[in-house]
């Protein structure tokens, strides 16, 4: 049978795109669906615009520190409407660079909500397309029934939107989104309340890491509420009423539902190819990024693996490289490295001592916390973290942690140096740079703590 196209991808969010482009640079007649706007969650209403609202957090601090510095400043407000109209243009410009790469790169742009409606078949509008190969990347969406009532709460799509910044809000959970989020708008002007529901933040995360970001936003004026998510909420008429545990109502005028994100597959017909998505929408997929329909891959937030956008195109390099190319590098998943941009942000790499632990590893584990000097000259309290976890049999490096300025910028470049497989002798042996925080993590030289892992995990080890 003769297809309209060799591949159809679904969705043009960062991995959709950075599939389709490479499928056709392999020669294949390439085009791709998307209902919305070109870029995805990333680019229009995620990493893209949540980074530009962290830098005006910032720039905002630092109109307090430079009068530390020798600055006569006066008193700077946070005009909300002025960053819209600014953030509007720029995911317009990016927009564009995304629509001009896709048409650069020979792929055919359809605009529409897309439906298999069987195998090498899918609807978009009136318009009946087939393909032979199809690549599922439809991303994920914001849950929106964690908690009953919460539906009517705004999501970080809203946020980002927003043209004006409450005076007050309350954020429900514990998350990437919560915290970013509550450590910015913290910064911008509003009065912010955190509701979650485990002891600390960033479930997940080093214990180190989850601390320092509890401290550091109490420190920004965060109001934490841990083990506090609310039972219900109720829509008011002039706001939002949180029902609290011990029977507690409390009225916000805003609250921001950042209970986590699911993906996209309700609707996309994927009945027709046989295909049932867990209990939370994800696609299964093996390591070739195969589903169990032949010929269709997915990728992605809508496999729900590791929902980070370097790993969707990753992973969708991968499938056009093995499908219309001379076969695909293996990943190596295990030391992909994360930031939360927080203020003071967070980079990581690698395994949490737990996870060590629980993998049978015994640890050398460096630690180290200190005022770093642009704080310490001005008086500020601000504190960056850093850890380092050493398996004590072979000295390599596992993970790397930090909290602090410039974390992801950091962590980032250390994690080449993990992938490498760089031991705790190649860090010693490394020349520090001078004055930098990074130089910390080379000169470490006193183990703060051994630890063993259980009996158990050492024996499955
Ligand atoms: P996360 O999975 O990070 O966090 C979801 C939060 O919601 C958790 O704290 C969770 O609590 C809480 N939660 C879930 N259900 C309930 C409930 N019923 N009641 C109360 N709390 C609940 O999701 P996010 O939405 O923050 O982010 C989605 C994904 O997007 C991230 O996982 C990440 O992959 C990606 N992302 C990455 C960013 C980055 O790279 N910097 C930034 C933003 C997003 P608990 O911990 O108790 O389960």
């Amino acid at each position: 049978m003769a297809y309209d196209f060799d591949l159809l991808v679904l969705g043009a969010g960062s991995g959709g795109v950075a599939a389709s482009r490479r499928a056709a640079l392999h020669g294949a007649r390439v085009a791709i669906v998307e209902g919305s706007r070109v870029g995805g969650t990333c680019v229009i209403r995620g990493c893209v615009p949540k980074k530009l609202l962290m830098y005006a957090a910032q720039l905002g601090e630092g109109f307090a520190q430079a009068r530390g510095y020798g600055f006569d400043v006066g008193d700077a407000a946070f005009q909300m409407p002025r960053w819209a109209a600014s953030k509007a243009s720029e995911i317009d410009r990016l927009e564009g660079i995304y629509r001009k790469m896709l048409a650069g790169s020979g792929v055919q742009l359809i605009e529409g909500w897309a439906r298999v409606t069987g195998p090498h078949t899918v609807q978009v509008g009136e318009r009946q397309i087939t393909a032979q190969h199809l690549l599922l990347a439809t991303g994920s969406t914001p849950v929106r029934d964690s908690i009953p009532g919460i539906d009517a709460c705004a999501t970080s799509d809203d946020l980002l939107d927003l043209q004006q910044l409450p005076d007050e809000l309350a954020i429900i959970g514990g998350g990437f989104i919560a915290v970013e989020f509550a450590s910015m708008l913290a910064r911008l002007g509003p009065k912010v309340a955190l509701y979650y529901r485990d002891r600390l933040p960033l479930r997940g995360f080093d214990e180190m890491l989850r601390t320092g970001a509890a401290a550091a936003l109490q420190a920004a004026g965060v109001e934490l509420h841990p083990g506090g998510a609310p039972l219900r909420v109720q829509h008011a008429d002039d706001g939002f009423l949180l029902g609290l545990i011990g029977d507690r109502v409390r009225a916000f005028p805003w609250v921001l539902n950042a209970t986590g994100r699911r993906p996209n597959t309700r609707g996309l017909g994927l009945e027709t190819l046989g295909i049932t998505p867990d209990a939370k929408g994800a696609i299964a997929v093996n390591d070739e990024h195969e589903t169990t329909a032949p010929g269709v891959y997915a990728i992605g937030d809508v496999t729900d693996r590791i929902n980070l956008t370097p790993v969707a195109i990753a992973q969708g390099r991968a499938v056009a490289d093995r499908v219309f190319g001379s076969g695909a590098r293996r990943m190596n998943w295990a030391q992909v490295a994360s930031a939360v941009f927080m203020l003071p942000p967070i980079g990581t790499v690698g395994p949490t001592e737990a996870q060590a632990l629980a993998a049978g590893h015994r640890l050398k584990v460096f630690e180290t916390d200190f005022r770093p000097m642009k704080q310490a000259f001005i008086g500020g309290a601000e504190r960056t973290h850093m850890k380092l976890l050493v398996d004590a049999d072979t000295d390599l490096v596992l993970a790397v942690h930090m909290l602090g300025a410039d974390a992801p910028e950091i962590v980032q470049s250390l994690a080449v140096a993990l992938t490498a497989g760089a031991t705790k002798a190649n860090f010693d042996n490394t020349v520090a740079m001078h004055p930098t925080a990074a130089e910390e993590f080379v000169l470490l030289r006193e183990v703060s703590r051994l630890a063993e892992p259980a009996p158990a995990a050492a024996a499955g080890a």
